[in-house]
């Protein structure tokens, strides 16, 4: 058995989503492009490759990341590339995306060799929550003014536009599409590549992926232009848990145990976002998991159990994939998850474990 905590990416799970991918960009004509920002775990690139065109990034790091991991088409993105880090941007990526006008002339010249692209802002999103909302009032992510986008023009070949979040509404995605084709169809006209960025949950139960596929399959005729997509969490969903043993129960009113693991330092979007975690368990026994850091809130969640928890029980936290590894940090020198894959034939390939040596030498 393998010593948790550990995160478990589930390679036959990963299939699942990626012949969504592949059924999409063989109906749509669109690329796809993996959002490393959301997953970057390259244990399993070799498996993703097969059925995504490459990556987008947000930075120099997961720009390099994607180049020399993933490989495909690289898209560079950054909310704003600093003087000293944009020759080597350019060296690894096909295409280069700028957030502002002004980014886009500072750094003109050193860009000329690649093909560029401006992040154009709608002005509307589908995200509930205002820290994730790229439109949100004074919003610095992109450009919105037409007529200021306009003078640039012939600088850029493409959009990218991000503005849906975790979007399971294919009505809803359809009629802000035809939103932006109508404020932005003089724009789209004299482009030659359109990124509509990542947050659509084309691989959730149900949606209905044909009719995605044949509206972009629209919007890129109409305007003549090669549509990807930049999907994160839609490429993993559901791909990876977060095993852990239970430490410690107690009672305080409520049954809780202690597992060995931690909500703020290993699945920190539940607290930032102020979400429960996920167990898939029923029975009589409600008991409240909380992590083994000392901050008082690192609670994972309160579940049903079909027996009364025990110290030695190990139980997996779901959905332990997107925003969840890429976060993971060293807050009260809790041991760090181990990284293991399950193969297709059940299997179990420990690829990285941290020890001591991670922790001090992440600190100086
Ligand atoms: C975050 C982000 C994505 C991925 O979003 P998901 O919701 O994980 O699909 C794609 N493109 C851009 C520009 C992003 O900022």
């Amino acid at each position: 058995m393998i010593q948790t905590p550990f995160y478990l990416i589930d390679r036959a799970k990963l299939a699942r989503n990626m012949a969504i991918m592949d059924d999409l960009r063989q109906a749509s004509g669109a690329k796809v492009l993996l959002a490393l920002k959301c997953f970057a775990t390259w244990g399993v690139f070799d498996q993703m490759r097969q059925h995504m065109d490459g990556t987008t990034s947000s930075s120099l790091y997961e720009l390099k990341l994607g180049r020399t991991r993933f490989g495909g088409e690289t898209h560079a993105y950054s909310v704003a590339w600093a003087d000293h880090e944009i020759a080597e941007a350019v060296g690894y990526a096909d295409k280069i995306i700028f957030n502002s006008i002004g980014q886009l002339e500072r750094f003109d010249n050193p860009s000329a060799s690649i093909a560029r692209g401006l992040r154009l802002n709608p002005r509307f999103s589908t995200s509930g929550f205002d820290l994730a909302d790229p439109a949100r009032p004074f919003s610095r992510l992109g450009e919105w003014d037409a007529g200021k986008i306009e003078r640039v023009i012939d600088k850029i070949s493409g959009f990218m536009i991000h503005y849906n979040c975790e979007n399971a509404d294919f009505d809803l995605f359809d009629q802000q599409l035809t939103r932006i084709e109508a404020e932005f169809g003089a724009l789209l006209h004299r482009l030659t590549w359109v990124s509509l960025g990542g947050g659509i949950h084309f691989t959730g139960e149900g949606y209905p992926v044909a009719r995605l596929a044949a509206r972009l399959r629209t919007f890129s005729e109409r305007f003549g232009v090669q549509v990807y997509l930049e999907p994160g969490e839609a490429a993993i969903t559901n791909a990876a848990t977060l095993e852990v043993t239970v430490l410690d129960v107690l009672n305080n009113g409520k049954d809780l145990a202690v597992v060995d693991a931690s909500v703020e330092a290993h699945m920190l979007d539940l607290l930032i976002y102020r979400l429960s975690g996920r167990i898939e368990t029923a029975g009589d026994h409600r008991f409240m998991i909380c992590g083994k850091s000392c901050l008082a809130g690192d609670v994972f969640g309160e579940f049903d159990f079909p027996a009364l928890l025990q110290v030695g029980d190990r139980l997996s936290i779901a959905d332990a994939a997107g925003y969840t590894m890429v976060k993971k940090n060293w807050f009260n020198g809790v041991k760090m998850p181990s990284i293991v894959i399950k193969e297709f034939d059940g299997s179990m390939t420990v690829v990285r474990e941290f020890g001591y040596a991670d922790f001090e030498g992440n600190l100086g």
